[in-house]
């Protein structure tokens, strides 16, 4: 049973945004690449424990505080004897393991953050977190590899790795348990996902202002910018696909939104991120009847211009 699901994080929706609007950095482009190389990991890894027929709590995407720390753990699973803290990885291509330490094996070898060490810092703040809400139940922590084109050579034998041939295997001996879930199990994962912190600190957090930012709106389905508008609806000038008008202005004052948070939603604003694709009076429109009809609490600070 599914108690938390996973978003897009904030982190990588920014960047992606940046990218169809900005020149990224060198190093930006390679740590978009490896948010969303991740987080395609987590959402395969989701596809799969979402098949499990079995009695299981499964809390996806938690970022948890316990004292002054907070950790975060990709996939949690609760089953009647005990919880699997699970970290994924989508690594491709081949690795060695060598003193405890992981290298890609394409020259020049590098070596990458072993995944243990992070689990094993998650596994200890976990632990003292469950003690302080008073649960006393074994945790197992994995590093599930979900990438059919990773291999690890000198693979350590003793260690909680999860390759990509034994994932079904180990999803479904579950099914071998003959206990039941029970309500404190149900009370615990409510509780953590209640603790979760939504938003995530990033860990480079790129810098940009508006005025250097590409203006128009992207197209849904392509991603192009340019649009003729006929009637109601706007047609991409790549892909020729229809959108709503209404729609398509939304959706450019969402991502207006998540990229500057701070900055006041005016029709003029709105107006000039989509590079004057639409008239401030059709915009005013959309956003009086968005505002009014909606409510929708993050344009409470839409003001009339
Ligand atoms: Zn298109």
């Amino acid at each position: 049973m599914l108690i938390k699901s996973r978003t897009v994080p904030r982190e990588l929706k920014i960047y992606q945004l940046l990218n169809s609007r900005k020149k990224l950095l060198e190093n930006e482009r390679k740590h978009l690449y490896t948010l969303q190389k991740g987080y395609e990991g987590e959402v395969l890894f989701d596809s799969m424990t979402s098949s499990i027929q079995t009695d299981c709590l499964i809390l996806n995407d938690l970022l948890l505080p316990q004292n002054k720390n907070t950790f975060q753990i990709d996939s949690l699973i609760i089953i009647p004897e005990k919880i699997y803290l699970i970290e994924v990885k989508n690594f491709e291509g081949d690795y060695f393991y060598e003193h405890d330490r992981l290298y890609t094996r394409i020259p020049p070898e590098s070596e990458v953050t072993n995944p243990l060490i992070q689990l094993n810092r998650s596994e200890s703040l976990f632990r003292q977190l469950l003690q302080k809400l008073g649960y006393n139940v074994p945790i197992q922590s994995i590093v599930v590899f979900v990438n059919p084109e990773f291999t690890l050579y000198q693979a350590p034998i003793n260690k909680t790795f999860l390759y990509p041939g034994q994932i079904n295997r180990f999803l479904q001996s579950f099914h071998s348990t003959s206990s039941r879930l029970e309500n404190n199990h149900k009370t615990l994962a409510d509780q953590l996902k209640s603790l979760h912190i939504p938003d995530a600190p990033f860990y480079l957090p790129p810098s940009y202002q508006f005025d250097e930012l590409r203006k128009g709106i992207p197209c849904f389905f392509c991603g192009a910018f340019g649009a003729t508008t006929k009637g109601a609806y706007s047609y991409c000038v790549v892909c020729d696909k229809k959108e709503r008008m209404d729609t398509r202005i939304l959706r450019s004052v969402d991502q207006f939104t998540i990229l500057f948070p701070g900055l006041t939603i005016t029709t003029k604003r709105i107006h000039d991120w989509s590079n004057g694709e639409f008239g401030k009076r059709v915009i005013r429109r959309v956003l009086q009847k968005h505002l009014s009809v909606k409510g929708i609490r993050k344009w409470s600070y839409y003001e009339f211009d």
